[in-house]
């Protein structure tokens, strides 16, 4: 049950030995069970956050979690100096998922890390520096990726960094983007459904208009599904959803179900001069992240979760709509709720109803990433939530 009579304390129990980076919630989950989180005084938390879009398959997933520790018994570990057969496995899994002809597979650990080595590739395939980037846009913490990442103050690190900037066209904006893209791109980046700015989904229109500036040029068009891609969004990709198939495309967050993982997959042009050395990672495709994902593809598609991604999003957006939510952005399950009055307060008080949601860089954008397998029930909870809230 719901109750509205949880007081809360900001960065509760928060350690001063860990670098105060992170704005975090008022709650210290210790459990966790699909769309639910036990707090240590036994309360459940309605988690419309999904932890950052990474617990896709719901909280400890009882054959995600029995795969991980199967594989944990066998071999724990082994680097990539080995050929190891979960890792193919996975690898042929996420190029049959992808649209062709993306089938070409590195695995690394993380979102920026899968950004940052498809900017290496985009600029070995084409020999080219310059990058084009999207207003809005949000592409990691390393040094390259920053440089791509709309913000003064990651741009600002970059720069301290001594990293070109890339150039940053107004989303949606076709002539500018036209104008942007010329012999010397090595690649525009964008998420086709960008998440931090709000679940802000590109119009079909600028992503295609990216497409023919990538063909015109002989750039590589990268898209960042870091956060709207593995099933989000209508489809397995963000690009089969769309209809427009990138050079290169990244997943990382929810394709293991909460184990780090990283993935980059390109078409066979783009990763032809590719040998020994050029890329790498220590933990990359390491056997038990591999089960994790094997697992959580397995689930995604037992369980139907991409269907259901679509039709609890679309519940939600008309539920939110019938409470007077001006404008629902994105799709799926990565959803932006335009809101009259901030979203941080919006955020506070469903967080008192025990209901956690995202917000995003537009401070009127309450963003919801719930897991793959949010039910219906659970999204009328959480709407019967946010009525209570707009009232
Ligand atoms: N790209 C996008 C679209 C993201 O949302 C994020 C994470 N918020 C990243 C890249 C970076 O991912 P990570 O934190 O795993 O490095």
């Amino acid at each position: 049950m719901l109750r509205a009579d949880v007081t809360l304390s900001e960065g509760k129990g928060r350690s001063a030995a860990l670098l105060p980076v992170y704005a975090q919630f008022p709650i210290r989950p210790v459990r966790g069970r699909g769309s639910w989180l036990v707090d240590e005084d036994g309360h459940e938390w309605l988690d419309a956050y999904g932890g950052h879009a990474v617990a896709s398959t719901g909280h400890s997933h009882p054959d995600v979690v029995r795969a991980i520790a199967e594989q944990a018994e066998t071999l724990l570990f082994y680097s990539t100096a080995v050929a190891y057969p979960p890792r193919e496995r996975l690898a042929q899994r996420l190029a049959a998922l992808c649209p062709d002809p993306l089938d070409r597979v590195f695995f690394c650990n993380s979102g920026a890390e899968a950004n940052e080595n498809a900017l290496h590739l985009a600029r070995k395939w084409t020999g080219r520096s310059r990058i084009v980037s999207v207003t809005g846009g949000w592409h990691g913490r390393t040094l390259g990726t920053l440089a791509c990442t709309d913000g003064a103050r990651y741009e600002e690190t970059a720069a301290r960094g001594g990293i070109p900037l890339s150039t940053k066209v107004p989303a949606d904006a076709v002539a500018a983007l036209d104008a942007a893209v010329d012999d010397t791109v090595a690649a525009v980046i964008l998420e086709p459904v960008q998440g931090l700015s709000g679940a802000r989904d590109l119009s079909a229109e600028f992503l295609r208009a990216a497409r023919a500036a990538c063909d015109r040029h002989g750039a590589a068009l990268i898209f960042d599904e870091v956060q709207c891609g593995v099933g989000r969004c209508g489809a397995f990709s963000t690009a089969e959803a769309v209809g427009v198939v990138p050079d290169v495309l990244t997943f990382a967050k929810g394709l293991a179900s909460g184990l780090p993982i990283g993935a980059v997959i390109a078409r066979p042009a783009v990763t032809a001069s590719i040998g020994v050395g050029d890329l790498g990672s220590t933990f990359g495709g390491g056997p038990v992240a591999c089960a994790a994902a094997l697992a959580t593809l397995d689930v995604i598609e037992r369980e139907g979760l991409i269907e259901n991604a679509v039709r609890v999003g679309a519940r939600l957006t008309r539920g939110a709509r019938a409470l007077g939510v001006r404008q629902v952005s994105g799709r799926g399950l990565l959803l932006g709720l335009h809101l009259e009055r901030p979203a941080a307060e919006v955020q506070r008080a469903l967080f008192g109803r025990r209901i956690i949601t995202g917000t995003a860089s537009d401070p009127k954008v309450l963003r919801l990433l719930p897991p793959l397998s949010f039910s219906a029930q659970e999204a009328d909870l959480l709407l019967t939530g946010l009525k209570e809230v707009l009232a």
